[in-house]
């Protein structure tokens, strides 16, 4: 494939989308240009919540045509849906069906919200090139199937381009929520006090300090002490005269 010009207006504009895209992703798609070439993009949407496909993920090719952004990109699914034929050009209004449709201003943000919005349409507002209609349950169990789904083109499983949000896998982390006072129970009231219990009866000990009652007994028995020693010695005396 021949080097990408930069100044081509196509180039500039897919190159700024793709940025733009990178910088703010949505929690519903993930889409990105291929790393050989920059016009066609590779995504992966969210099966519109409350719909039978909630909960699936599809993805599909975008194709930026050389006029881009004057003529539309077509869109082809590439994941069984039950909703749309798969490696068909989608037919829908902002399409390459529907030329006259596609405004320079919208871009491949508007063509992947426009298709999630076409998957729940029914009856005749669903029928088009590239739409089918599978019952409920085939929808819901191609759904479940989705996820696993690997592109065979770009190599990519779905559940890996576009993991399930955080809140939604762990709500075991989640922090506790505030308490509020109607969460706080009411506390158990005391039996009613009717007569002074013994242990209020009972005076309480004396906090003497021990040292205060040994002082006095050890100079009572250093006296005595000393009365015996002078009357040793006085009977000695006595003794010895
Ligand atoms: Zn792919």
């Amino acid at each position: 494939m021949a080097p990408l010009n930069k100044n081509n207006s196509a180039v500039k504009r897919i190159m700024q989308e793709a940025r733009e895209l990178a910088n703010d992703p949505s929690p519903e798609y993930s889409a990105a240009p291929l790393e050989d070439d920059i016009f066609e993009w590779h995504c992966t949407l969210r099966g519109p919540a409350g719909t039978e496909f909630e909960g699936g993920l599809y993805h599909f090719r975008i194709l930026l045509p050389a006029e881009y952004p004057f003529r539309p990109p077509s869109l082809m699914m590439l994941t069984p849906s039950g909703r749309f034929e798969t490696d068909t050009k989608i037919c829908i209004s902002f399409t390459s069906y529907h030329e006259e449709l596609w405004q320079p201003a919208w871009g491949v943000r508007t063509a992947i919200i426009g298709l999630q919005g076409f998957f729940p349409l029914k009856g005749k507002a669903a029928v088009g090139v590239g739409a089918i209609e599978f019952p409920t349950a085939e929808r819901k169990r191609l759904a479940a199937l989705s996820r696993s789904w690997t592109c065979p083109h770009c190599c990519e499983r779905n559940d890996v381009l576009l993991p399930d949000p955080v809140s939604d896998t762990a709500p075991m982390e989640r922090p506790a929520p505030p308490l509020s006072i109607a969460d706080i129970p009411n506390p158990t009231p005391l039996p009613p006090v009717s007569a002074p219990t013994l242990v209020e009866r009972v005076p309480a000990p004396a906090q003497q300090a021990p040292v205060s009652r040994t002082r006095p007994l050890l100079l009572l028995d250093t006296a005595i002490c000393v009365i015996l020693v002078l009357a040793c010695s006085i009977v000695v005396r006595r003794v010895a005269f």
